[in-house]
């Protein structure tokens, strides 16, 4: 029994020698692909579901690594937050889209997720203001996506940054609302223009009539608060028709498609005339 446990040890020792060496690889890969242009911005289509038409895109970051193939951000968001990249990850791809967006219709906004960690710096809202500036791209089509709105103690900091940017007409949407990560409590703490609620709510629509309540009752506070909702994960037809009942919203999800890479979308604005 000895033997087997002294085995079961040294197992259990290779395994973590392995996590670490897989985690020192990635944190290695994601320095690498970041001088290599390997992140690049994908585009979600954003819809009024009224009308059908397209309203804007948001920008997904997406890391095509010759390594790894396609590497989604719920991998390297994290990894790039705890190794001290994310600005300069976020800026780069932002740099990106926003020479993509410059080249659509006037009409669409590009919407952006930004990490809290990123609005704990004092100097965010200059940092972006000078990127529209360089690429010369009105503020007023841009809106930015926030979720938890890290920590109480520099909620005044976060504040007057977050109104420094509405000033010069950037919208921000409270992200992934109904989650762990933005509550009811948020909606009291800044100025938000818009709530987006998360698509585990949404997708489920259809079928759960506990998540068509949280549908109806979140509808209902953005009524009373005069904030505009986007629901994100529509994915059927079904989904589509139960949101339109419960009031005048923007979605987005797999029922329009897969996000896309810049050219894709290129593509398909042209077909529309909006490029
Ligand atoms: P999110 O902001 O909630 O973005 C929506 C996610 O749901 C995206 O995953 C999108 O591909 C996926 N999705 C969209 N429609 C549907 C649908 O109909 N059904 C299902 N099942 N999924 C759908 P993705 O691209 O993997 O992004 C995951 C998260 O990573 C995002 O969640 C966002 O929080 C974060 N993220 C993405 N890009 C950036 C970035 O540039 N910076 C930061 N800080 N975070 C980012
Ligand atoms: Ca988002
Ligand atoms: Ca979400
Ligand atoms: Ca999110």
């Amino acid at each position: 029994a000895k033997r087997r446990g002294r085995n079961r040890f040294a197992w259990f020792e290779q395994s973590m020698e392995k996590e670490l060496r897989f985690r020192g690889e990635l944190e290695q890969g994601i320095r690498e692909g970041l001088k290599r242009g390997e992140f690049v911005p994908y585009y979600e289509k954003q819809i009024d579901l009224e009308s059908g038409e397209i309203t804007g895109f948001e920008m997904l970051a997406r890391w095509i690594s010759p390594r790894h193939g396609m590497v989604g951000p719920e991998v390297f968001i994290p990894v790039a937050e705890e190794i001290g990249l994310i600005a300069e990850l976020s800026e780069t791809l932002i740099t990106m889209a926003l020479e993509d967006a410059k080249a659509w219709d006037a009409s669409l906004t590009l919407s952006v997720n930004i990490s809290p960690l990123q609005l704990r710096d004092p100097w965010f809202a200059q940092r972006l203001l000078k990127l529209l500036v360089a690429a010369n791209f009105p503020p007023t089509r841009l809106e930015i996506e926030i979720t938890e709105t890290c920590l109480h103690e520099n909620i005044a900091v976060v504040r007057s940054l977050i109104t420094s940017l509405k000033n010069q007409g950037i919208r921000i949407s409270l992200d992934d609302f109904g989650t762990g990560y933005s509550s009811l409590a948020q909606l009291r703490t800044l100025p938000f223009d818009r709530i987006k609620i998360d698509r585990s709510f949404v997708s489920s629509l259809a079928r759960s009539a506990d998540s068509a309540s949280i549908v109806e009752a979140i509808s209902s506070l953005g009524r009373g608060m005069a904030l505009p909702i986007t629901a994100e994960g529509v994915e059927s037809a079904e989904v589509l028709s139960a949101l339109r009942r419960f009031g005048q919203f923007k979605g987005q999800g797999y029922l329009y498609g897969q996000p896309a890479s810049a050219e894709a979308v290129r593509r398909e604005l042209a077909a529309q005339g909006l490029l």
